[in-house]
């Protein structure tokens, strides 16, 4: 009996390795612990918002600002640079983050904050492009490393693709991010994943597009 309880702890290892091996930009994750963190009040999560900084500082004083106990009580799940390799996890998946609320009691907006899980990827704001909303993009590592992502939070949660949404969607008042995102190349990649997930490790691998 022990030997196949080690094969089984062998096999899950293997497992794990491979399934990490296989959504490499998850590998550059580092923790960067975020102050501003909250109790979900025992609201499960059924949703992943995606969120551009729209930011007029740096990559590291964005990173730096949102990870801070700023008054604002901002914070993010993940966040992800422009640049190769930087990916960071700011708060732990079973606290709330401040990142799609309604602290000032907006008519007509909701608070995401308990069902989500938030990702925020580095973008300046369309202020600094003279409002030229053409101006703004976002990297091959922000589309990989995003898609990767959402991959692992869907599985993992079992939470369904049609609730991975951007912030303006669920705050059309106020927000519009993440600005001039390719949701279609977003998906896409997601759907690539899936695929080679499902064919590498079995059909319940595969996250429904
Ligand atoms: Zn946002």
């Amino acid at each position: 009996m022990a030997g196949a309880f080690a094969i089984g702890l062998a096999k899950q290892a293997e497992t794990v390795a491979l399934y990490a091996q296989a959504l490499p930009n998850l590998l550059h994750m580092k923790v960067k612990p975020a102050k501003n963190v909250y109790s979900r009040g025992g609201t499960s999560i059924d949703e992943v918002v995606l969120h551009g900084t729209e930011s007029r500082r740096s990559q590291v004083e964005s990173a730096d600002y949102i990870a801070s106990a700023n008054d604002a009580g901002t914070s993010i799940h993940y966040w992800i640079g422009r640049d190769f390799g930087i990916l960071y996890a700011m708060v732990p998946e079973e606290k709330a983050a401040g990142h799609a609320g309604n602290p000032d009691k907006v008519p007509g907006v909701e608070d995401h904050n308990y069902r989500s899980i938030g990702i925020e990827m580095y973008q300046l704001d369309v202020a600094m492009f003279k409002g030229d909303t053409s101006k703004l993009d976002f990297t091959d590592w922000q589309y990989d490393s995003v898609a990767m992502l959402v991959y692992d939070i869907c599985h993992r949660l079992k939470i369904s693709r049609d609730m991975v949404v951007g912030h303006g969607q669920i705050n059309s008042v106020q927000r519009a991010d993440p600005k001039n995102f390719d949701w279609d190349r977003f998906n896409r990649k997601v759907d690539d994943v899936s695929r080679m997930m499902a064919i590498r490790f079995g059909p319940d691998y595969a996250v429904n597009s």
